[in-house]
């Protein structure tokens, strides 16, 4: 007769614990097409006040403005050219 140790009981299980999931094997993980997503700026307005100047009475225009639009509409200044911003008008002041 061999005297035998009883083998120490196992911690009663309580609360099951949930098996640590396990990460997908590399290689087979979906590929998503990336989207890079750009920081929007910020939609700036045009500062209408800045194209005109007061002069006493009377505002005077700083632009030019454009002669498919008509009043109201500048031209934006380029280094080399005019355009309008509404219709797409481009004057070139130097070549
Ligand atoms: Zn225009």
């Amino acid at each position: 007769m061999s005297k035998q140790q009883p083998a120490p009981a196992p911690p009663p299980a309580k609360t099951p614990v949930p098996a640590p999931a396990a990460p997908p094997p590399a290689g087979t993980e979906e590929k998503k097409p990336e989207k890079k997503e750009k920081p929007k700026a910020p939609k700036r307005r045009i500062q209408v006040w800045k194209l005109y100047k007061l002069e006493g009475e009377k505002a005077t225009r700083l632009r030019r403005e454009c002669p498919r639009c008509g009043r109201g509409y500048f031209m934006a200044e380029h280094k080399n050219r005019l355009s309008c911003g509404n219709c797409g008008y481009t004057m070139y002041t130097k070549s």
